[in-house]
């Protein structure tokens, strides 16, 4: 077998020269042995060796393994393709701690650790698995345009570009226009960024996200869009638990299995339980992050670690969820995974008249939405969909504590670059 990768180390012990290189193989290093006698070839060459080198062999995993660092191989053949200009910024050997700051800086460098590796390749699961899910039962995987002239969510949260003569933007939800695409297709999905340019500065807010949204149309309820959600979720997350046993071991997480249905709460039950245990929640506003955190202390307990919240009240979501007859609610849920959001959908307004009025109910002007609208009178069915943070997802399972830390280049508040 023929390995490349990077020098993270370089050990000398006795006579024994040792290279510990990070390759593509698998997120445990390789740990390359050289004695004297064995590799009188090679010896000369990896004396010269540096840190940061990029380099391939050929080799067998030696009989003895006495690594804890990794896997041990005897090297029979060895090409030297690049070699660091300078000493490297980080330590890639993962034997200094990294300050979050350089660690964003320099993550295309860092992820030759094995556990920045393992975020990365776990993310990339994330996907596959996604992939596999929708692609098993019957969506169709569309891309839909990221500079748009209206946004879904409301005006202050949209980045502004200059589009020839006109300003558009970048598009904060795939929403309108995956929704669109129900008059003509059942079922479809988009693995797709989402741009928000609200000024947080959160430990779960990024300027620049990922999501995973779907829609389905001839739905019966909110419940087959909840259903498809948990399926989704349980999917990935047991694909994860099965595929990447050893980066999340590397990481020391234990493997998580889902099982479905999760845990519905009611919106209204959710007010009732957070207030009996002091928490401060109004009836006619979305959850904060300090009742949504404790909310999942209360399920954490009851080992519900994922969890939907349906039947938000419509003074606290956006025009295109379905709104109950009494109109104070909506078919609008999300998705909680161990207190924190990690997806919101729900049933949305399919009626042409009934969307003019909840436009204009929300103060927006419809002729804005001309484009949109005209999608409905041709035949809408019901129909609903949810959109899933890619990161938030990441950022549960694997318990990371920031954001942050689940993509590879940020854009947050003060990051533009790398
Ligand atoms: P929040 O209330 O937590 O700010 P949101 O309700 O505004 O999120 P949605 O519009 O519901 O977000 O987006 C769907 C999902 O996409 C969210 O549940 C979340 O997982 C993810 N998401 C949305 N905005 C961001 C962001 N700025 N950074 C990271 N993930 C995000
Ligand atoms: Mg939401």
């Amino acid at each position: 077998m023929r390995y490349c990768g990077w020098v993270v180390r370089k050990v000398q012990v006795g006579r024994v020269l040792i290279l510990e290189v990070s390759t593509s193989s698998s997120v445990r290093l390789s740990v390359l042995v050289f004695k004297p006698e064995r590799d009188r070839d090679f010896y000369a060459t990896v004396r010269d060796v540096d840190v940061g080198t990029a380099l391939c062999f050929e080799g067998f995993p030696a009989e003895e393994q006495k690594s804890k660092r990794g896997i041990e191989y005897v090297v029979e053949k060895l090409e030297i393709y690049a070699k660091p200009l300078e000493p490297l910024p980080v330590d890639t050997a993962g034997k200094t701690p990294v300050l979050l700051d350089t660690r964003l800086k320099y993550r295309w460098l860092l992820a030759r650790k094995p556990e920045e590796r393992a975020i990365v390749r776990i993310r990339s699961g994330i996907i596959k698995a996604a992939r596999e899910y929708f692609e098993a039962n019957g969506f169709t995987e569309i891309h839909t345009p990221k500079i748009v002239a209206a946004g879904a969510e409301g005006g202050a949260t949209l980045f502004k570009v200059q589009y020839f003569e006109n300003d558009a933007y970048l598009s904060q939800s795939p929403q309108l226009y995956k929704q669109m695409l129900i008059a003509s297709f059942e079922k479809v999905y988009e693995i797709t960024p989402y741009f928000r340019a609200e000024k947080f500065n959160t430990p779960r807010h990024l300027n620049e996200s990922w999501g995973i949204d779907a829609e389905q149309g001839f739905i019966s309820s909110v419940e087959d869009v909840m259903k498809t959600l948990e399926e989704l979720v349980a999917y990935i997350v047991n694909y994860v638990s099965k595929n990447y046993r050893e980066e999340l071991e590397e990481l020391g997480i234990q493997p998580l299995q889902l099982t479905t249905p999760f845990k519905r709460l009611k919106f209204t039950e959710v007010v009732d339980l957070l207030r009996s245990e002091g928490v401060d929640v109004r009836e006619n506003e979305d959850l904060s992050d300090y009742a949504e955190r404790k909310l999942g202390e209360i399920m954490s307990e009851k080992k519900h670690y994922l969890y939907f919240i349906v039947g938000f009240p419509w003074s606290s979501t956006a025009f295109y969820y379905m709104r109950e007859e009494d109109g104070i609610y909506t078919r609008k849920f999300d998705l909680d995974f161990k207190g924190l959001e990690i997806a919101s959908g729900g049933q949305r307004e399919h009626r042409y008249e009934k969307l003019v009025e909840a436009l204009k109910d929300k103060g927006l002007n419809p002729e804005n939405y001309s484009f949109y609208l005209e999608a409905f009178k041709y035949g809408m069915p019901p129909h609903g969909g949810f959109g899933l943070g890619i990161e938030r997802l990441l950022m549960k399972i694997l318990n990371l504590e920031n954001i942050r830390e689940a993509v590879l280049f940020v854009r947050d508040r003060t990051r533009l670059i790398p």
